[in-house]
């Protein structure tokens, strides 16, 4: 399951989280995913976005965006 390994997969610390928000910048290792692709009608809209590890983003880039319709992770 995916939803499984993103669990696994580093998260931001409270450091790096002050530092972003010190220097409005992620940090290294990090990527905006959206949550609906924007070629497959998702937004730029902040509940679209998430902070995510960018080796799992890499790692797993089909399964997150060339899913079949209706087996996109984040949908319930
Ligand atoms: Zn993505």
């Amino acid at each position: 399951m995916l939803q499984k390994e993103l669990k696994k997969t580093p998260i931001l610390n409270f450091a790096q989280l002050a530092k972003m928000e010190k220097y409005g910048k992620l940090p290294k290792g990090f990527i905006i995913h959206h949550k609906v692709p924007l070629f497959r009608g998702g937004d730029n809209s902040f509940s679209n976005f998430r902070v995510m590890n960018s080796k799992f983003h890499q790692k797993y880039n089909k399964r997150l965006h060339w899913y079949d319709d209706g087996k996109n992770i984040y949908e319930k």
